[in-house]
């Protein structure tokens, strides 16, 4: 589905990470692949991740942190990849005293940096790739329910993911006339570092698979192929939405 493509995967920590799992899908359908991490700590290690891909993949650093660290990483993009086809952000973060307790104490730099770096980076990414997609192209995110429902501990992050998808559509409606689609993929719980900042992450996890039509939990590679499709033709229709790889859980109320 993707052969002769080229493809960045921004947000890359470990193997766990669903940024992985969309390396894995993408490189097992022909893609061409850059995967890039924050900062020197993960270098080797998403390296290593890189080389284990099917017909290998480089590996970049990319701080969303700051237009500056951006500007350096697409320079070094686009001396790899001169034209790109799709793109996947799969970034967030939040500070971990914002994710435990009761939303009402977000702090105003805890909001701030919430919606920088899990919100405001979909945008100056998508702002870096526009003279590397003179053809078109995709990009997709990646969100949570807690961005429309009240999901105990996510507080400020839910705001981040309600901004985040709400700059989906306000992206797909700007870039759609340059046949860039813009769409994100809303995930159930899935154990990896950045869920592992969030209180009492097991019974989100618990109630998920509890109450989810599919009486289980979600995991990275079913998000990846769900990703896989919207970077693809198979969904050259589609643009500016969300979809739900929850095993259905968004639908239930009780
Ligand atoms: P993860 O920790 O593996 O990935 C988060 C990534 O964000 C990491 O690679 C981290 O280095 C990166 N990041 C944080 N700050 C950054 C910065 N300043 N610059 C560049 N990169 C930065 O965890 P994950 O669960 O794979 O998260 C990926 C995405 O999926 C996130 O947007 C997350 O909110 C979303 N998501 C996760 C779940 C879940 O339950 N795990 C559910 C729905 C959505």
């Amino acid at each position: 589905m993707l052969k002769g493509r080229n493809g960045i995967i921004f947000g890359v920590a470990n193997k766990r990470s669903i940024a992985f799992a969309c390396a894995q899908a993408a490189a097992a359908q022909g893609a061409r692949l850059i995967l890039t991490y924050q900062g020197e700590r993960l270098a080797e290690g998403c390296r290593e991740l890189a080389a284990s891909l099917p017909g290998g993949a480089i590996a970049l650093p990319c701080d969303v942190g700051s237009d500056a660290a951006l500007d350096a990483a697409f320079v070094a993009i686009a001396a790899h990849m001169p034209r790109v086809d799709f793109a996947v952000h799969s970034i967030a973060f939040a500070q971990k005293e914002e994710l435990e307790g009761e939303f009402v104490s977000t702090t105003r730099q805890g909001f701030s940096v919430a919606h920088e770096i899990s919100s405001y980076s979909l945008t100056a990414i998508a702002q870096r790739l526009l003279p590397l997609m003179p053809e078109g192209g995709a990009l997709v995110t990646m969100t949570y329910l807690g961005a429309v429902r009240v999901v105990p501990h996510y507080n400020v992050m839910g705001l981040a993911k309600a901004s985040l998808e709400a700059s989906v559509r306000y992206l797909a409606a700007d870039l759609g006339p340059r046949g860039i689609r813009v769409n994100a993929v809303s995930a159930g719980p899935i154990r990896t570092l950045a869920a592992s900042g969030i209180s009492d992450f097991q019974s989100v996890l618990a109630v998920a698979r509890a109450r989810a039509p599919l009486r289980r939990n979600t995991d990275a590679a079913e998000v990846a192929d769900a990703t896989v499709f919207l970077v693809s033709d198979l969904s050259r229709g589609i643009t500016g939405d969300v979809i739900h790889v929850d095993g259905g859980f968004h639908i239930t109320t009780f």
